[in-house]
């Protein structure tokens, strides 16, 4: 095995991953170079983060069963095989967490890929899979000090009349990845891609909420979303929180009208939009909704502010 094959491009990586029901060292987690290409078109994947919990003593992975049922339904959904129940893929991931001894925030991504060497072009429905989890240090905030651009693109999101949008598959990231270079070589950060009846659908990693009059509003799930779980747990917090909610279609006009706009995902957390198509949202700061999910959503992830039935705990070896 060549050291450029191993390099990590400077990132941290663990020294353990989870492969088909055991741990293997980082240098020994290899495939031959023929078994990616076609194989990985037919991969699906999960993103999940395991908080420091305010304590100090343990990570809290947050909605890990959640994250692993979607893994299902994505595999489900591409007609792979799942060859690991979630209860099995929920002892894996506690288990790589203890093994890689991580004492830090963790950003973990599960994934399903076809086995060995694939020589056909479409992947056979019945081809064995295998599961990696891998996981590396991973803090939001020290990626998003000031919010971000976002632009409508030009691209629209897959729709259900080309592969579903549900699927949290890797070639579905082709999509947002053509949208991300257009708005990053016209000057933004982040595109939001319209579906296919021209109406909001959400960015190429993370949904999109909007505030007008006081009213938060995010498509409805049937707007070519990924099924999100900050999405959802938002949904709850803000409604918990006496604040007006509501999934519709939404038109990119009322985008460029809102009082907040922000994205919510895992990796993003609440992450303020501060221009939409070159128009400055608000007065281009996090405003006070986003404010308050932002400050519910890291408590609650940290273990003290409630909801611990979306917390899995691992607690360190002394
Ligand atoms: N849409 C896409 C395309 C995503 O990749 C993500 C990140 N998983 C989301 C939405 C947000 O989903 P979640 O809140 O479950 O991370």
């Amino acid at each position: 095995m060549s050291m450029d094959s191993l390099a990590t491009g400077g990132f941290e990586h663990p020294k353990w991953l989870w492969r088909d029901g055991a741990m293997v060292a980082w240098e020994q987690a290899t495939v031959h170079v023929n078994a990616v290409g076609h194989a990985s078109v037919a991969a699906v994947f999960e993103g999940i983060k395991a908080y420091l919990a305010d304590d100090g003593e343990r990570l809290l992975l947050f909605r890990l069963d959640d994250h692993l049922a979607r893994l299902a339904a994505s595999a489900r959904l591409c007609r792979i095989a799942m060859p690991y129940e979630v209860s099995e893929l929920r002892e894996a991931v506690v288990e790589l967490l203890r093994v890689n001894d991580w004492r830090q925030d963790t950003y973990l991504r599960p994934w399903v890929f076809p086995r060995g060497l694939i020589r056909e072009q479409m992947v056979p429905a019945d081809v064995p899979c295998e599961v990696v989890i891998d996981s590396w240090p991973f803090t939001t905030k020290l990626l998003r000090p000031r919010g971000c651009r976002a632009a409508v693109s030009t691209w629209l999101r897959v729709s259900e009349t080309s592969m579903p949008p549900r699927a949290k598959a890797f070639s579905n990231y082709h999509n947002g990845r053509l949208a991300m270079l257009e708005a990053r070589e016209n000057g933004h950060d982040w595109p939001i891609l319209l579906n296919d009846r021209h109406k909001v659908s959400e960015g190429p990693g993370a949904c999109i909420a909007m505030v007008r009059d006081g009213v938060v509003s995010t498509p409805s799930l049937t707007s070519g979303l990924l099924e999100s779980l900050t999405r959802a747990t938002a949904l709850t917090l803000l409604a918990e929180a006496g604040i007006a909610v509501e999934e519709r279609e939404i038109d990119r006009s009322e985008l460029q009208l809102a009082d907040e706009l922000f994205f919510l995902g895992t990796a993003w957390e609440v992450l303020p939009i501060t221009t939409i198509d070159g128009l400055r949202v608000g007065d281009g700061k996090m405003g006070p909704v986003a404010g308050l999910l932002e400050q519910r959503y890291s408590a609650i992830v940290r273990g003290t502010q409630g909801h611990d039935e979306w917390l899995t705990e691992v607690r360190f070896d002394s």
